[in-house]
């Protein structure tokens, strides 16, 4: 076995790696840019080498600045993790070169999969089902016309060397072709350093379902079960499963093996993924093959028990497979949220920061695969786990020059809705502050009913929030629990203000118990009757509402128990109420005198101002085009300008049919948020 190992990455899976090769007995080596110099993966590994500047290619992905470090540390065996080199063939050729190990795939199974036209030739050639379209390269946007109306629309334009889905686009029309072909041109340039574009059908409303597959050096290849991946916003997960909610055993066993069959026609070693897309008829199509480890892995290793860094690590030190195709047991249900830093109020737009509170939930169950280890408590036998793989730490920077997730929160039940309400609660109990959050989204998600019922597809996104996402307005029952919940804190808080401020006697007797609570446009008018384990709230209709919790004034998460369940609030301070978050609202909760409540009903509301007529920029970033003139009248979705941000290119389009009054930046300006790009008639 190895003795010492470099990390050739950094975030969470850096932190992720180091955690199974410190419980291997491996010594470990980080390695970083300038941005990164304390950042957490730093900190975990046994040394740590100095890469180069911010910018990922002129450190992380610098070949040959990795190899300087390789060197000078003496690992004999290097993890990519994902990303970065993790599929770079020169990369894996030279450590090679120099013996040391590549904990990955052979460089050939790099070659062929690594690209997408080679790896759909070579899934053809072993009878795996791919998806129908062009496999050769295309010139430019008019070759892109006639190829795609002769496979007819719609169709996807993708980039060979694609990834994470970057330069890829859909185009139902002609126009949408040449638009498409000339963004997913630039963008691959700039992603890949490689614009080769080909063209497949795009299967409308698909799930996206993957295949684990782990092969070792002597011929044995197994598969670990699928990932369902179909929630997505711009063809990125978000939301991934483990298992599908879709599969049955025979479909299940059909990928599978045409999996590994896949990854034995390439000489495949190490971990692999195998990705399908999957229609209503569980017709099952290839699309790529990822040659690395997946970012949503630990949905795999929850309900399969097995680490796949440990196995990865000992695939590459030589060792066989210890176990076989029926030793591999699926057992309960996963879920992985991506909590990225972007900002779902504005169209997902990046956020950058400091991360000025960072609080995830508890991980939870002993002894099970948390961030590491095998399986060896209950959970598997009734118990819920909570697992969160992530990078960052309080007062942290989530900087521009890399990828926005801040965490893969997952959680671990016997039943898809126990793993549902397990991830519904640590998504209350996750704090994350100084920064835009999906947060909110994720939480809306867990909550839909057709998310629940198991009835997504990779459409799940645009069709249920077609006009994107502002906020979840909760059921009354709901708000009825939740201002039952304000009520009592706020008791709690008067009593604590009324303490401090001298009048020690008889102090639960100067705070009224008649309130009126306000919620998302709801009024209650309620009587508050305390004791000394909690609160019973008595409301004008007529139900009581029970509440018992630890909550002090300055605890900004609270925990409490409602009429037997839980109800998990982030709290903050407003004047005469709270701010509380929970499954995804964001309220607003004034408790106040039936007096105050009344002269409140009285007062106008405050107008925010209009910016109908301004295109504000969504995110700090740099202008690339403008793609209209003063005076010009654009319609509805017609390309505005377009504003990169952490290495997207964000087309920004017009809401409605306007025309354009006054530009004020040009290519090349960078820009804070809301600042004003162009002003309308
Ligand atoms: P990447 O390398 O960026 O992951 P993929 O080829 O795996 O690219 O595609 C990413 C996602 O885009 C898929 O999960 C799927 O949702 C969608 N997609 C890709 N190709 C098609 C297609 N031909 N039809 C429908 N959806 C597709
Ligand atoms: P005490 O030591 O008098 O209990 P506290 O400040 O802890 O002082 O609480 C004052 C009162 O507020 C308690 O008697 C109880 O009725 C009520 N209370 C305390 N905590 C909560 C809570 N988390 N939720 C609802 N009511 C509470
Ligand atoms: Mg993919």
């Amino acid at each position: 076995m190895f003795r010492k190992i470099l990390i050739a990455n950094r975030g969470e899976i850096a932190c992720r790696v180091i955690k199974t090769a410190r419980r291997m007995g491996i010594a470990t080596v980080a390695v970083h840019s300038d941005a990164d110099a304390r950042a957490l993966h730093v900190r975990m590994a046994d040394e740590a080498v100095h890469i180069g500047p911010s910018p990922a290619i002129e450190s992380y992905i610098c070949i040959d600045r990795v190899m300087d470090a390789v060197r000078r540390s003496g690992a004999e065996a290097v993890h990519p993790g994902y990303g970065f080199l993790s599929e770079n063939s020169r990369f894996s050729k030279a450590l090679e070169k120099e013996d040391v190990a590549f904990i990955g795939p052979p460089t050939g199974a790099i070659e062929s999969m690594g690209d997408k036209i080679t790896s759909k030739k070579i899934a053809q050639d072993a009878n795996v089902s791919i998806v129908p379209g062009y496999m050769g390269l295309i010139e430019d946007a008019d070759e892109a016309v006639s190829i795609a109306s002769g496979i007819g629309y719609p169709v996807m334009i993708k980039a060979s060397a694609g990834g994470g889905g970057k330069g890829m686009r859909i185009a139902w029309d002609e126009d949408q072709t040449r638009e498409g072909f000339q963004s997913s041109r630039s963008e691959a340039a700039a992603s890949f350093g490689d614009n080769r574009i080909f063209i497949e059908k795009f299967i409308t409303r698909p799930r996206h379902i993957e295949i684990q597959v782990l092969c070792d050096s002597f011929g044995n290849g197994l598969y670990l079960g699928e990932r369902e991946c179909s929630i997505q916003r711009r063809n990125q997960k978000v939301v991934e499963e483990a298992p599908s909610p879709f599969l049955d055993g025979k479909t299940r066993a059909a990928m599978g093996e045409q999996a590994v069959a896949l990854a034995q026609a390439v000489g495949y070693r190490s971990a692999g993924t195998v990705e399908f897309i999957v229609d209503g008829d569980r017709n099952f199509y290839f699309l790529e093959m990822n040659t690395r480890l997946q970012v949503e892995h630990p949905v795999t290793e929850l309900v399969t028990g097995i680490d796949l860094v440990e196995q990865m690590i000992r695939i590459a030190a030589g060792e066989s497979l210890s176990f076989s195709q029926s030793d591999v047991t699926l057992s309960g249900w996963a879920i992985e949220n991506r909590v990225y830093a972007e900002d779902p109020y504005r169209g997902f737009l990046p956020s950058i920061g400091r991360l000025t509170r960072y609080g995830p939930p508890e991980e939870s169950s002993a002894g099970p695969l948390l961030s590491n280890g095998r399986w060896e408590g209950s959970a598997r036998t009734g118990e819920v786990a909570v697992r969160n793989d992530t990078g960052v730490y309080q007062g942290g920077e989530i900087s521009v020059h890399y990828d926005p997730m801040i965490a893969k929160l997952c959680t671990w039940a016997n039943t898809r809705d126990g793993a549902v309400e397990a991830m519904r609660l640590a998504l209350d109990r996750f704090e994350i502050e100084g920064i835009a959050h999906n947060l909110p989204f994720l939480s809306a998600v867990m909550d839909n009913p057709r998310f629940v019922s198991g009835d997504i597809s990779t459409a799940f996104i645009e069709e249920e929030y077609p006009d994107g996402f502002d906020g979840v307005s909760l059921a009354a029952d709901e708000l009825r629990r939740i201002a039952a919940a304000a009520a009592a804190m706020y008791r709690v808080a008067e009593i604590r203000r009324t303490r401090v401020s001298g009048r020690m006697d008889n102090h639960e007797r100067r705070v009224g118990s008649d309130w009126v609570v306000s919620v998302q446009e709801k009024r209650f008018p309620l009587r508050v009757e305390a004791d000394h384990d909690g609160a019973s709230l008595h409301f004008e209709d007529g139900n009581t509402v029970r509440v018992e919790s630890g909550w002090k004034p300055g605890d900004t998460l609270a925990e409490l128990d409602v009429d037997g369940t839980p109800l998990v609030l982030k709290v903050g301070k407003v004047p005469g109420g709270f701010r509380l978050r929970t499954r995804g609202a964001d309220m607003k909760v004034l408790v106040q005198t039936p007096r105050q409540a009344e002269l409140t009903a009285l007062m106008p509301v405050k107008q925010p101002p209009d910016t109908s007529k301004l295109l504000l920029c969504p995110m700090p970033g740099l202008v690339v085009k403008i793609d209209v003139e003063v005076g010009q009248e654009v319609q509805e979705g017609q390309a505005l300008c377009t504003v990169e941000a952490m290495k997207m290119e964000n087309t920004l389009r017009a809401e409605k049919k306007c025309v354009v009054r006054r530009i004020n930046v040009g290519a090349g300006d960078s820009l804070a948020v809301d600042d004003v790009i162009m002003e309308f008639e």
